[in-house]
């Protein structure tokens, strides 16, 4: 049983887009990241964004431009 590591690797896949993590919890972060998390739009705009940092930069400038 020298592969308990390997199959334990394998667990750690995301199942919506089928990528590998080592950690449990990057698993769990990718996931909130990359699916779980709902989309940040720009009201202005309709552009959107994976990250409410990156919605804040874009409406500094979004608003510069109005
Ligand atoms: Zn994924
Ligand atoms: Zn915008």
């Amino acid at each position: 049983m020298v592969d308990v590591d390997v199959d334990s690797v394998r667990k750690l896949k995301c199942d919506k887009c089928g990528s590998r993590f080592k950690y449990p919890e990057r698993l769990e972060k990718h996931k909130e990241i990359a699916h779980n998390k709902k989309k940040e739009k720009c009201r202005a705009c309709g552009t959107e964004f994976h990250s409410t940092e990156n919605l804040r930069k874009h409406k500094k400038v979004c608003k510069e431009r109005m």
